[in-house]
């Protein structure tokens, strides 16, 4: 087993950033870390750099510079905030970096990381929903690569043996259906974001709970499918399967289907991404079929849950639209965590942006005026969101 020397983990305070460090631990990693990069959560930063101590501390937010400097006095850990110091770290070289800050947030010190030539173990899925295909094309070109961490994606990558993909006839991703699967349209209308944060399965942060309750989660991975593994929209597929034990399946044009299993527990996909393609070597929890079933499957209902059907629509559609349909959704999220409008408004904001913007022009190569394309639609897409929320936090 080879595990990279030299690591940085960008959102390293999240629910992802914390499994990659408590599977580090388990696994007996025994390189250097260089960065840890988070948000606002800064006495968790300090505490995981004191224990870790990586070469740099990174906020994003200024304001908490001075607690971010004190709480490191005396370890030699160097510290620094703001947006453009988060970028500097992400361009620092090393073998590998976790990309786990959510939302668009990401994409500036995600794309960063992929001009360097590390692996970018990616759990921001929202990059590659704004950029995914310059992305690809950028990591690849500077000698590096983009390796799932999404569970589904992982297992894809897994079971995805012919990188043809025109050998491939349908690609699944299983969706676990979220907390309302069973609820009527009535009652998800009414569900509180207490209720929407509350996951069957998996514990996660606040945003990608959401998404999961509206399946917009799934719209994502769609997009984000299509993008790691150069797959058509008509070749990719979502089925719901409550109990998350199979992660997703591939068929192929003979008739033979490949699928993944594992417990519902995100520190294995990020254990394959950290030793792809060999395998990382920790005590993992196993998977005991004779206790996690009976699994079942149904076709996801699109009536109940718009946000699916939205993001194929932008998928299809091209250009900014998932960028547009990434930056609406994140807003329209935000707002509903905040009480400002409901649960259902939530779609509702998504295809009224989607709507009023048109799809604008895809970004080509690989260079920085991509990035700009895209952070100025994601802007766009958050100023159109804003108005249709003021107008229905306003009528309601
Ligand atoms: P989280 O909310 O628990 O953590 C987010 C991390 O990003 C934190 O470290 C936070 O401090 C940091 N952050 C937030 N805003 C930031 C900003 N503006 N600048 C810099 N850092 C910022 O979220 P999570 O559940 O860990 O998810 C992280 C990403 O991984 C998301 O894109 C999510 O879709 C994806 N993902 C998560 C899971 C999961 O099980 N949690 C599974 C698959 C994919
Ligand atoms: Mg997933």
């Amino acid at each position: 087993m080879r595990l990279p020397e030299r690591i940085s983990i960008l959102g390293s305070t999240g629910s992802i950033g914390c499994s990659t460090l408590d599977l580090l631990e388990k696994a007996g990693f025994g390189g250097a870390i260089e960065v840890l990069a988070a948000g606002r959560n800064v006495d968790r930063l300090i505490e995981q750099a004191r224990r870790w101590r990586p070469a740099l501390a990174v906020t994003a937010d200024e304001g908490t510079l001075p607690r971010l400097r004190e709480g490191l006095a005396g370890t030699g850990v160097e510290a620094a905030a703001g947006e453009a110091a988060l970028v500097e770290a992400a361009l620092r070289p090393v073998d590998w970096v976790m990309s786990a800050i959510v939302g668009a947030a990401g994409l500036p010190p995600t794309w960063a990381a992929a001009g360097t030539g590390a692996v970018i173990a990616l759990a921001n899925k929202e990059s590659l929903v704004c950029c995914g295909p310059a992305l690809m094309h950028r990591a690849e070109e500077h000698g590096g690569r983009v390796l799932p961490v999404d569970s589904e994606h992982s297992a894809i990558l897994q079971v995805f043996e012919v990188r043809n993909a025109a050998q491939v006839a349908c690609v699944t991703l299983t969706a676990s259906g979220g907390p309302f699967r069973d609820w009527s349209a009535a009652r998800i209308a009414r569900a509180t974001p207490q209720e929407a944060v509350a996951h069957p399965n998996w514990s996660m942060g606040a945003k990608i709970s959401v998404d999961s309750a509206t399946l917009m989660n799934k719209g994502l991975e769609t997009i984000e499918a299509a993008y790691l593994f150069g797959l058509r929209p008509d070749q990719l597929d979502v089925v719901i399967h409550p109990q998350s034990v199979i992660h997703s399946l591939v068929r192929y044009a003979d008739g033979s289907s490949l699928a993944q299993l594992g417990p519902p527990d995100m520190r294995t996909p990020i254990a394959v991404a950290l030793a792809w393609p060999d395998r990382t070597a920790w005590p993992a929890p196993a998977l005991d079929l004779t206790t996690c079933g009976p699994l079942t499957f149904e076709a996801p209902d699109l009536t109940r849950f718009p946000a699916l059907r939205l993001a194929r629509e932008a998928l299809a559609a091209g250009g900014e639209a998932p960028a547009v349909l990434n930056g609406a959704n994140e807003a329209a999220v935000r707002a509903f965590l905040d009480r400002r409008i409901g649960f259902s408004d939530i779609a509702a904001v998504v295809e009224e942006v989607l709507e009023g913007m048109g799809h604008g022009q895809s970004h080509q190569g690989a260079g920085n005026g991509v990035l700009e394309g895209v952070m100025a639609a994601d802007r766009r897409a958050r100023r159109g969101a804003q108005d249709v929320i003021e107008r229905r936090a306003n009528a309601a």
